[in-house]
């Protein structure tokens, strides 16, 4: 088999060891003479699966017992709508930070619900910063903060989480798990598992217990966190094989140490990748300022766009896969998720000085 490293943003690389133990199982899971996706999920082999899941991801990202922890579908596009159905209440607005892409698609989509105030952006500078947390225009009557903790397209990172009196709600699709976070400092995580987690089609929603049951009566059942939780992401089919995936996903990275582990890793990657860019005497050009690069999604400019099709020929022909930036934002993207081998990122970035002293 050829080796490649895939730089997708999402869906994105596996872990190799996950994928041989799918493997190994597809047809027969522990003996059970099914495959995972045969199974009913309430039968007890299923149960068992996503039972361990909760019970690893609980563990790795130390979730407290007053949060519940739920396997849905829709992506994390669909919580763009379901967090303000069911966390707006009684209150009439919400709070947003703007940091890019995914943040004016969230705001976009709230203000079909709710008055949505943007309490800083950093649009004046094409989204390379985080504002400063001292200029926002928070509002103590909004019924909750809502940001980003990392700009997938812009690689736009906050490098830490912001205090809120209100309840707090990040989209963490592209940095879950890739750095330790304290939960209890959240009303409201979720992600779409297509970068940290596992195959797309499974969304997680981390929630505050509190923060249940707000859902107005006439909204669709399937749009309520509360049924979800009381039903613990039974209530109706979940993506059952996403889930397992998941399931292995996060036992292989108890096995690399944790969330800790994964982070020293996640810190050395991009380091590579930002050395190469910042040593190339401005062959090779990062947009986002210093202190909110993010350690996931590396964006980079060369200086024509002949010079960025030949780098992405050439890249292709190494086996370097998927570095094309975003179509909305155009350059190069490479994506460093938590199973990006090392060895991955040490190729990218000795192509990348090979390739500058050619075409320098
Ligand atoms: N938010 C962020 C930060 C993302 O990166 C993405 C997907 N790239 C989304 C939301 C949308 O996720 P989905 O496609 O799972 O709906």
């Amino acid at each position: 088999m050829t080796q490649v490293y895939n730089f997708s943003a999402g869906p994105a690389v596996l872990p190799r060891d996950v994928l041989l133990q799918a493997q190994q199982e597809l047809l027969d899971w522990h003996g059970s003479g099914m495959s995972v996706m045969e199974m009913s999920h309430r039968g007890k082999e299923f149960m068992s699966i996503i039972h361990e899941a909760e019970t690893d991801l609980r563990q790795l990202m130390g979730i407290p017992a007053n949060y519940k922890v739920l396997f849905l579908q829709g992506g994390a596009l669909s919580q763009f709508a379901m967090v303000p159905l069911n966390l707006l209440g009684d209150k009439k607005s919400i709070d947003v930070v703007n940091t890019g892409h995914w943040s004016k698609l969230a705001i976009k989509e709230a203000r079909k619900f709710a008055e949505v105030n943007i309490v800083a952006s950093s649009e004046d500078r094409q989204y390379t910063y985080v504002p400063d947390p001292a200029s926002w225009r928070t509002s103590p009557d909004a019924a909750y903060l809502h940001y980003v903790s990392n700009e997938t397209i812009g690689g736009v990172q906050f490098p830490y989480i912001p205090d809120s009196t209100v309840p707090l709600v990040c989209d963490m699709s592209s940095d879950i798990l890739s750095r330790a976070v304290d939960v209890s400092r959240f009303g409201l995580i979720f992600a779409g598992a297509q970068k940290n987690i596992g195959p797309s089609g499974l969304t997680l929603v981390i929630v505050r217990e509190d923060l249940l049951g707000q859902l107005p009566a006439h909204m669709p059942t399937m749009y309520d966190y509360r049924v979800h939780a009381d039903a613990d992401s039974m209530y109706n089919t979940p993506p059952t094989y996403a889930i397992y995936i998941a399931g292995l996903v996060f036992k292989w990275l108890k096995q690399q140490g944790g969330v800790p582990g994964m982070a020293s890793r996640n810190e050395e990657k991009a380091g590579l990748l930002y050395h190469a860019i910042d040593s190339s005497q401005g062959f090779y050009h990062c947009p986002v300022e210093t202190p909110f690069r993010s350690r996931m999604n590396v964006p980079f400019r060369l200086g024509s766009p002949e010079l960025e099709a030949a780098f992405l020929a050439e890249a292709e022909q190494r086996n370097l896969l998927q570095l094309k930036g975003h179509r909305s934002v155009g350059g190069m993207r490479a994506s460093i998720y938590n199973a990006m081998p090392l060895e991955g990122v040490k190729t990218l970035a000795s192509f990348m000085v090979d390739f500058a002293r050619r075409h320098g």
